[in-house]
């Protein structure tokens, strides 16, 4: 297949494309790959012209993806999420339910949990993220019990799930150390840990909106535990819930000095605040335009972290689309079951042959990833794509009634 490459004039290159010599001269060092300081990833953030900041960042994209940098990657797992009991009631969160709701408050039983993973393997799927409430009777034990019964019967699945607030969470409840937490679950079968519950680190924000949750300073304390017991993660923001810039770019510079110790995360995920069936109602959501800008400043500032994700799920397919030419190298994934974003508005679906005609439009050849990025399917050709028409996202009925999937979320006949 040929693709067709925009090769711009050296001459149009090497133009300014900013009147403001500091900005162009913060710019260029950043496109070269130079260690911009959080003034500056501010200063470009608000300033510079959206289309600069993503021709610089996707030009620090191709020269660390050299001779790989035509592929853009997406993963197929499933969200299991295992229950919606939740004692930490975040504002921004429609998902949960506080433990005296019993109407509303549900668990999965481990065969029920089973069964989902059989599917996904069925499917094509690599990875589980399990994900759900901090339910006030669920410790360590639990999730030990949880993940050596899916590596049991699944040794095939990577296990990428939870993050440092369930992590804070289940020690509480069992009464050991987090470090102590993270060893067994590991050992239990968490291969690594998705990096739920960062929102937005920085105190204010994350008091507006989480005022429950551990501090962001524990969170990175806890996440840098992982990192150090070889438990590696990705790392994400939620973007959108009143935040100012400024706060944008402190949960970034957070995040940097830890993998600066650490290099534990793999991959930046930023995705977007969904407004609906929450208590922040009426908060304005971030638009198209600061998600690409916030892409692009993460691919210059993030100069430590190898993989910037779109969102998809949350900005939509084209916004989505569009971050490959704004910095990021991935677009996530096919995700075969989804009740968390989706409850609170969220409703964009799509499936694999989607994704891969997406990640073609954008110029870039598609592969599908595994949980650690390594590329397990190139699509170079499109005469030998899947046709799996049952590689489908799902917005399931647990999120919105008479939701996308069954009701009991059988997607496939279990074998
Ligand atoms: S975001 Fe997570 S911790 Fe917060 S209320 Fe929802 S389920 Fe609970």
């Amino acid at each position: 297949m040929h693709l067709i490459r925009v090769v711009m004039p050296a001459s149009e290159r090497d133009a300014p494309v900013t009147e403001n010599a500091d900005l162009q001269s913060v710019l260029d060092r950043a496109a070269q790959g130079g260690r911009i300081t959080p003034e500056e990833a501010l200063d470009l953030y608000r300033s510079a012209p959206l289309h600069a900041l993503g021709s610089a960042a996707d030009a620090v994209r191709r020269r660390r993806y050299a001779g790989t940098e035509h592929i853009a990657t997406y993963i197929i797992e499933r969200n299991i999420n295992y229950t919606n009991v939740c004692v930490t009631a975040c504002k921004f969160c429609a998902f949960y339910a506080p433990p005296k709701d019993t109407a509303k408050g549900w668990t999965r039983d481990l065969d029920d949990i089973l069964r989902r993973c059989a599917e996904t393997v069925e499917l094509g799927g690599t990875q589980v993220m399990f994900q759900g409430g901090h339910h006030p009777d669920y410790g360590v034990e639990y999730y030990e019990e949880h993940f050596s019964a899916i590596k049991k019967a699944f040794p095939q699945l990577v296990i990428h799930s939870l993050g440092a607030s369930e992590v804070e969470h289940m020690a509480r409840i069992s009464k050991v150390s987090p470090e102590e937490a993270i060893r067994r679950i590991h050992a239990a079968g968490l291969d690594s840990f998705a990096g739920a519950g960062a929102e937005l680190l920085p105190a204010r924000p994350r008091k507006a909106i989480a005022p429950l949750k551990e501090s962001g300073e524990r969170w990175l304390e806890i996440m840098e535990t992982a990192h150090t017991l070889g438990v590696e993660s990705t790392s994400t923001m939620l973007m959108g819930t009143g935040e100012t810039n400024a706060e944008r770019i402190e949960h970034l510079r957070m995040i940097r000095d830890v993998q600066d110790r650490t290099g534990g995360f793999r991959a930046f995920i930023p995705y977007t605040y969904q407004p609906e069936n929450n208590h922040l109602k009426g908060r304005t959501q971030a638009t198209i335009f600061e998600y690409l800008r916030m892409i692009s400043i993460a691919r210059l500032f993030l100069d430590n972290i190898a993989h910037i994700q779109g969102s998809w799920l949350t900005v939509g397919k084209e916004a989505g689309q569009l971050s490959l030419h704004y910095g990021a190298d991935d677009l996530g994934s096919v995700m075969l079951e989804e009740n968390v974003v989706s409850s609170a508005g969220a409703k964009h679906r799509s499936n694999r042959m989607e994704l891969i005609d997406l990640i073609r439009k954008a110029d870039r050849v598609p592969a599908q990833r595994a949980t650690t990025y390594e590329h397990l399917l190139v699509h170079d050709d499109p005469a030998n794509d899947p046709v799996d028409e049952r590689v489908v996202s799902h917005l399931s009925s647990t999120a919105i009634e008479g939701g996308t999937a069954h009701p009991e979320l059988k997607l496939v006949e279990a074998k």
